[in-house]
C-alpha cells in the first residue's frame, strides 16, 4: 500500500494560489461574519457559513495576524469572536505541535510502519476500500470523493470522517491522518495530526469525538442519514504510540554575522516579503521540501511561490530568487552565492523543517554564521500552547485588548529587535 496514491483528477481548484485571492476572500467574507457562529457547524452545499480561507491561512499567504486584524478594523470583536476563536485555534494546533515535535515524528514513524504491513494486517482491506470511497457507508465515501476532487472538506465533515475512521470502521488513526493530510489543500502538520489525535481522545486524554447518526443529519440538513447502528456508539481507547524516544528538534537560535546576509524562505510563510525588506539580503532562496503531492496542492502551491518571487522582484532589482526543494540544492545555493551568513525565517514543524535543521547543523560546523526570524505571533502565542485550547484563547484575549503587538518579527537578522 501507498499512502500517496493520487486520484487521476485533472487541477481544478476553488483556489488559486495568490495573495490578491487571499485578501479578497477574506474581503468577501467580512460582511457575513454574523452568520458565523450560528451557521459554521452546517456543512450545506452552497452555503456561505464558512469562509474557506485555510489554503491561503496554511501556507500564510495572509497571516493568522492579518485576518484577525483586518476583521477587528472592520467589525466589534463580538461580532467576529466564534471567527478570530477558529483562527486562533490554527496557532494552538502549530504552538502545540512547536512545544512537541516528537508528536509529529512519532507519527511518521508509525505511518510508515503501519504502510509496511497494510496488505498482512486485519484492517488492510476496510483501508482500501476506505481511500478509494468503497465502502458500505455512501455518505463516507460521498466525502472520500469530494476531498479527493477538490482537496477541501467542511470542518464538521472532517470531524465526522475521522470519528468513523477510527471507531466505525477501525482503521489506524494515523493512515487516516496521512491520507487526508496528503489530499488536503490546507494539509497542515499541526491542524491535521493533531485534530486527528483529537477525535482519537489523544490531545485531550479520554475525551474522543463520536459521530452520531442525528448530528450527521442535522448538520447536512438532512443531505446524509445514517442508519442507527450503523456506526460505532461507544468510542474505545486508542493506544498513544507516542514514542518519547522519536527525534525532538533543536530550536534554530543564532547569530548573523554579516550586514547583508543570504535569506532562506520556506513554503510555510509566504506573505513574509510583507513584514521584511527583502532588500537588507544579498541573495534569497525558497526552500520548498519535495513532497508527493496531488496535482491540485501542486498547482496552487507552484503559483503561491511564484506569486511570492514576482512580490519580491518588485522590491529588488537582483530578480534572481532560487527555489530548491533539498540540502544539497540549499548547499550548491549557498556556494553560489558565496554567504557566509544566512537567516532563516523559522519554518513550522514538519516536513521543511526536518531538512532545515540538518542543513542548518552542517553550517554551523561548517562555520557559516546562521540567523533565525520568528513571526512575533508565534514567538508570543506558541509558548501559551502548553495547555489547552481555552487557557490560551483567554490569554490571547488579554493580550489582544491591550493592543500589545503581535505583528512584524523577532530575531537575529538585519534591522529586527533581538
Ligand atoms: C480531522 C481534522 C483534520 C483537519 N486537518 C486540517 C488541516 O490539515 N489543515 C487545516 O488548515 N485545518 C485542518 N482542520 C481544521 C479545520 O477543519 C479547517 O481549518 C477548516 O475546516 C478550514 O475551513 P475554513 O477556512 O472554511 O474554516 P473557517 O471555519 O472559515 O475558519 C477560519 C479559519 O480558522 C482556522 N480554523 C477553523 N477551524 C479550525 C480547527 N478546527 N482547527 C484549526 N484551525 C481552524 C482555519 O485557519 C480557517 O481557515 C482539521 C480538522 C479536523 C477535525
Amino acid at each position: 500500500m501507498s499512502i500517496d496514491d493520487d486520484t487521476k483528477q485533472m487541477p481544478q481548484g476553488d483556489w488559486v494560489g495568490e495573495r490578491a485571492h487571499a485578501l479578497a476572500s477574506l474581503r468577501d467574507f467580512i460582511p457575513k461574519m454574523p452568520r458565523y457562529a450560528p451557521r459554521r457547524n452546517y456543512a450545506v452545499p452552497g452555503d456561505d457559513g464558512v469562509s474557506r480561507l485555510s489554503p491561503y491561512l496554511r501556507y500564510r499567504l495572509i497571516s493568522e495576524e492579518e485576518v484577525v486584524t483586518q476583521v477587528t478594523d472592520a467589525l466589534d470583536f463580538s461580532v467576529a469572536e466564534k471567527f478570530i476563536q477558529e483562527v486562533v485555534w490554527r496557532t494552538y494546533w502549530k504552538g502545540a505541535l512547536h512545544l512537541n515535535p516528537g508528536v509529529w515524528y512519532s507519527y511518521q514513524e508509525r505511518v510508515n510502519e503501519l504502510v509496511a504491513v497494510a496488505d498482512a494486517s486485519s484492517w488492510g482491506p476496510v483501508c482500501e476500500a476506505a481511500r478509494a470511497g468503497r465502502t458500505h457507508l455512501s455518505y463516507f465515501n460521498e466525502w472520500v470523493h469530494e476531498l479527493t476532487a477538490t482537496g477541501y472538506l467542511h470542518n464538521h465533515v472532517r470531524m465526522w470522517f475521522a470519528s468513523i475512521w477510527i471507531f466505525t470502521l477501525k482503521i489506524p488513526w494515523q493512515l487516516g491522518a496521512a491520507f487526508m493530510y496528503h489530499h488536503l489543500l490546507d494539509g497542515d502538520p499541526a491542524s491535521n495530526t493533531l485534530s486527528w489525535r483529537w477525535v482519537a481522545g489523544l490531545h485531550t486524554k479520554g475525551k474522543t469525538y463520536l459521530a452520531r447518526p442525528d448530528n450527521i443529519a442535522k448538520y447536512s440538513e438532512g443531505r446524509w442519514t445514517p442508519h442507527e447502528g450503523e456506526l460505532a456508539t461507544e468510542p474505545f481507547v486508542v493506544q498513544d504510540e507516542l514514542r518519547l524516544s522519536a527525534r525532538q528538534e533543536p530550536e534554530l537560535r543564532c547569530v548573523v554575522s554579516s550586514t547583508s546576509p543570504g535569506l532562506v524562505l520556506s513554503a510555510d510563510d509566504l506573505s513574509i516579503d510583507q513584514i521584511l525588506d527583502t532588500r537588507d539580503y544579498s541573495s534569497i532562496c525558497i526552500y520548498d521540501a519535495a513532497e508527493d503531492r496531488t496535482p491540485l496542492k501542486r498547482e496552487f502551491l507552484a503559483r503561491a511561490i511564484e506569486d511570492l518571487c514576482e512580490r519580491v522582484a518588485e522590491q529588488r532589482s537582483d530578480r534572481s530568487i532560487a527555489v530548491v526543494s533539498s540540502q544539497s540544492d540549499l548547499t550548491r545555493w549557498q556556494e553560489k552565492e558565496s554567504l557566509d551568513s544566512v537567516v532563516i525565517v523559522q519554518p513550522q514543524v514538519g516536513f521543511p523543517v526536518n531538512d532545515l535543521n540538518s542543513w542548518v547543523s552542517s553550517l554551523v560546523t561548517s562555520e557559516t554564521s546562521v540567523g533565525v526570524l520568528h513571526r512575533r505571533w508565534d514567538h508570543e502565542l506558541f509558548p501559551l500552547c502548553s495547555k489547552g485550547f481555552f487557557t490560551m484563547w483567554e490569554r490571547f484575549q488579554k493580550r489582544w485588548a491591550t493592543k500589545a503587538s503581535l505583528s512584524g518579527l523577532v530575531g537575529a537578522g538585519p534591522g529586527t529587535p533581538q
